[in-house]
């Protein structure tokens, strides 16, 4: 028997890079080798035993590579063809399948989740997950799974030409959610960053200003914008950030909360101001069928990444990806990506 290397998650903190045996394809499946995996923070999530983790697990599910085999009835992909991964696997069948909304399929499955993820060096997917990439840089095309959420979370929000937004967070997922902003309508943005680093990064993708969070701030911005923004968003999940959110939206203003919060944090808002300034309050989950907006943003270099890929670590390095506020090699980390 083949085996392969992966870490593979055996409970809640322990983390153990194993081999294990390599997977075979079924019918309508394809086999990808693996070339790169980004490392998110849901797989700190999956590691901390939260998210419906079932263990042991292989986590990762931002994965780019090259189909290696594929199973009988396989209709668009072959061998040798270089692929990014949608993880979400959905049955089709349940109500929320059957009224579009796969992504909150009944009998949920994903990649890195509830079944063996990018963290190895072969993964197995569903045809109809997998999405040539062309000649597209394999690091880069592993940001097709973050970028595909965050045209998700545009397309929710419909941004009004030429409009003006506001962005609490700039890491990774703010990038890249700044990006997109600005190539989707949002003619000016500004940023709220507490590390000097990140907000010069932003800087130099795009943004028209970015600020440090502190007692000035609502001055600050509001001279800069006296009738407020037209969006506010964030990616932060940060509570203490989304409860502010509402005072700097413009009268028919949207508001994105991205981040994701903790699952028991609480905010309050003012309905009358909701109700008296027009405001929409959106949310935005996962991703529903814009894997191909992100590859045609990632190919057409109108949304950069490289820019923001700080580690390449191989897999038995992951868990200090996992476990990065201990480790000080790891400070000022962005986007980390797993080479196996
Ligand atoms: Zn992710
Ligand atoms: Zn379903």
């Amino acid at each position: 028997m083949q085996t392969m290397r992966a870490a593979v998650i055996t409970e809640k903190y322990h983390l153990e890079t194993r081999e294990i045996p390599t997977p075979e394809v079924s019918a309508g499946e394809v086999r990808i080798r693996i070339a790169v995996t980004g490392v998110c923070g849901t797989d700190l999530h999956l590691y901390g035993g939260h998210f419906g983790a079932v263990f042991p697990l292989v986590p990762g599910h931002e994965i780019a590579g090259v189909v290696d085999q594929v199973g009988a009835g396989v209709r668009y992909l072959k061998e040798g063809d270089r692929v990014a991964l949608d993880p979400v696997i959905s049955c089709g069948a349940c109500h929320h399948c059957r009224r579009g909304m796969r992504h909150h399929c009944e009998n949920y499955q994903a990649l890195g989740v509830t079944r063996a993820g990018g963290f190895a060096e072969y993964v197995i997917a569903p045809e109809s997950n997998v999405y040539p990439v062309g000649n597209l840089d394999l690091e880069v095309a592993a940001f097709a799974e973050p970028l595909g959420c965050i045209a998700w979370g545009i397309k929710r929000l419909q941004p009004e030409p030429a409009s003006k937004a506001l962005l609490f967070g700039t890491g990774p997922i703010g990038l890249l959610l700044m990006q997109a902003l600005l190539v989707s309508g949002i003619s000016e943005i500004t940023v709220v960053e507490p590390n000097a680093e990140r907000r010069a990064l932003a800087m130099q993708l795009g943004a028209k200003l970015a600020l440090e969070p502190g007692k000035d701030l609502i001055t600050q911005l509001f001279d800069l914008e006296p009738y407020g923004f037209d969006v506010v968003t964030e990616a932060t999940g940060a509570p203490a950030v989304i409860s502010q959110m509402l005072q700097y939206a413009t009268p028919g203003g949207k508001i994105l909360y991205y981040g994701v919060a903790p699952d028991d944090a609480k905010v309050e808002i003012s309905p009358y101001e909701v109700f008296r300034r027009d405001l929409t309050i959106l949310g935005s989950f996962s991703l529903l069928g814009t894997t191909p907006i992100a590859l045609e943003w990632l190919s057409s270099r109108r949304v950069q990444v490289k820019p923001l890929i700080t580690h390449r670590l191989p897999i038995e390095q992951l868990k200090l990806a996992l476990e990065y506020k201990d480790h000080p090699g790891m400070n000022g980390s962005q986007k980390v990506l797993i080479v196996p």
